[in-house]
C-alpha cells in the first residue's frame, strides 16, 4: 500500500483507490483469472481469506471492489445476470411486503416481480414515478421504493433526490436501477438511494458478450444481508465472466462518451425525418426529462427511443437496416435496434405498456460506437427505403 490518492472516474475504471503493490500476482497488469472451485487452508480455524467460489473468488472480488469504487458505495456484489442480482435482492424482503415501483421497467424485472416476487407474498404497485405523488401509495407495509432512471424504453427521468427525500421520510429504501447510464454519467448513492442495481451485461461489460450483473450499496446491514444471500443461493458471478467484465470497465469512460456523441448524432438527424413522430431522448433540450437529467447525471447516455408513423414502418426499419442488428440487450460497442413491443416489454400487461406508450410503433435504441455517419446512413437508407416496400406490409 503506497497511500490512497484520489481519482476521478475516468482513472476509476482502470485503478482502486487504495491498490495493491505493482509487485503481487507477479505484476501482472491484467488481473488473473483464479479459475478455481475451492481453497486450501493453512490450518484449522485459518483461511487465505477465501475458502469456496460460492462465497468469493480473487477475480470477483477484484472486479466488485471495482464496480463498488465507481458507484462510491462500500460494497458491489456481482452475480451471473442483472435478473440474478434482482432475485438476490428479492430476497431482503419478506411475505407481506410492499414496494412502490416505476411503471416503466425492464420487462424482464415487471415479469419477476409479477411471477416469482408476487408468489412469494410480496405485492407491488407500480406508477409513474416521475410524475405521480408516490407518496399517497404508500402503505403501512411499504418497505422500498425501486425506480430505474431513465425508464426502459420510454427514458422517463425520475428525480432521484426527491424520490429519495420521500423514502427517508417513511423508513423506506430506495433502490435505483441505473444500468443506463452506468457509473459513469449517474451515481444514485450520492444522490441518497441505498441500493443500485446494474445490468453488467450492458454497459459495464460492454461488449454484448458476457452477462453479468450487480448489486451496489452503502449500508453495512445491507451489504451483509447480500453476502449472505449471495453465499446461500449461490448466483455468483463465475471467475473468467468476472475478468471479461472487469475488462470491460476498463474503457467504460470512452466508450461512454463516444456513445454518447453517437446518439446526439442520430437524435438530430431523427429530428429531420417527417416519418419520425417522436423521440424520447433526455439530452433534448426544452423535454421534461432533461433539467432532472442535467442536475442529477454528468450525462445523458446512449439510449433513445423513437415512434415512426407505423407499425409497417417500425417493421420495414428492423428488417432494411443493413449495419444495426435487430437484436434485444443493450450498452454494447455495437449499436442494436430493439422492439420493446414483442421483445423485451413483451410480458408487461397490454394496458399498462399502451398506457406506458410502448406502442407498436416505437423502436429503442442502443448507440454504440461506429462512425455516427454510418449509423445515420444506414437509418436512413432503411427509412427511405420503406415507400418501395410499403405494400408488403399491409
Ligand atoms: C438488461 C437489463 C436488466 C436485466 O439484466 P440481465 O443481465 O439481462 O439479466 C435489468 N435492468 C435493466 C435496466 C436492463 O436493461
Amino acid at each position: 500500500m503506497k497511500g490512497a490518492i484520489n481519482m476521478s472516474i475516468e482513472t476509476k475504471c482502470l485503478h482502486l483507490e487504495d491498490e495493491e503493490s505493482n509487485c503481487n500476482h507477479y505484476g501482472a497488469i491484467s488481473y488473473p483469472i483464479y479459475q478455481t472451485a475451492t481453497y486450501a487452508h493453512p490450518e484449522v480455524g485459518k483461511s487465505t481469506g477465501f475458502d469456496y467460489s460460492r462465497l468469493q473468488n480473487p477475480t470477483r472480488k477484484q472486479l466488485e471492489r471495482t464496480v463498488a469504487s465507481l458507484e462510491n458505495g462500500i460494497d458491489a456484489l456481482a452475480f451471473s445476470s442483472g435478473m440474478a442480482a434482482i432475485t438476490a435482492l428479492m430476497e431482503i424482503f419478506k411475505p407481506g411486503d410492499h414496494l412502490v415501483t416505476d411503471a416503466d421497467l425492464y420487462g424482464g424485472s415487471i415479469r419477476l416481480f409479477d411471477n416469482i416476487s408476487a408468489k412469494n407474498g410480496i405485492e407491488f404497485t407500480r406508477t409513474d414515478c416521475s410524475s405521480v405523488d408516490i407518496e399517497a401509495l404508500i402503505r403501512e407495509n411499504t418497505k422500498a421504493i425501486y425506480i430505474e432512471v431513465p425508464t426502459n424504453p420510454m427514458m422517463r427521468v425520475v428525480d432521484i433526490a426527491k424520490v429519495s427525500d420521500i423514502a427517508k421520510r417513511h423508513d423506506l429504501l430506495l433502490i435505483v436501477d441505473n444500468t443506463f447510464l452506468s457509473p459513469y454519467f449517474q451515481n444514485p448513492l450520492d444522490l441518497g438511494a441505498d441500493i443500485v442495481i446494474h445490468s453488467g451485461t450492458k454497459f459495464l461489460g460492454g461488449h454484448n458478450d458476457t452477462l453479468a450483473g450487480f448489486i451496489v450499496t452503502n449500508k453495512k446491514d445491507i451489504s451483509e444481508k447480500l453476502r449472505f444471500i449471495i453465499k446461500t443461493v449461490g448466483s455468483g458471478l463465475a471467475p473468467f465472466d468476472s475478468w471479461l467484465i472487469h475488462r470491460g470497465i476498463k474503457t467504460l469512460a470512452i466508450r461512454m462518451e463516444k456513445a454518447q456523441e453517437n446518439a446526439f448524432a442520430i437524435v438530430k438527424y431523427l429530428q429531420t425525418e417527417p416519418k419520425v413522430k417522436k423521440i424520447y431522448y433526455p439530452g433534448i433540450e426544452g423535454t421534461k426529462g432533461y433539467e432532472v437529467c442535467k442536475r442529477q447525471a454528468r450525462g445523458f447516455g446512449s439510449m433513445l427511443s423513437f415512434e415512426v408513423e407505423s407499425a409497417a414502418l417500425a417493421k420495414h426499419i428492423l428488417k432494411f437496416t443493413r449495419l444495426i442488428p435487430f437484436a434485444e440487450s443493450l450498452g454494447g460497442v455495437e449499436t442494436l435496434l430493439t422492439y420493446p413491443y414483442t421483445q423485451t416489454h413483451a410480458d408487461v400487461p397490454e394496458e399498462e405498456r399502451i398506457a406506458n406508450g410502448i406502442t407498436d410503433c416505437v423502436l429503442r435504441m442502443s448507440v454504440g460506437i461506429e462512425a455516427a455517419g454510418d449509423l445515420i446512413a444506414d437509418l436512413k437508407y432503411a427509412i427511405d427505403s420503406y415507400d418501395d416496400y410499403a405494400g408488403q406490409y399491409v
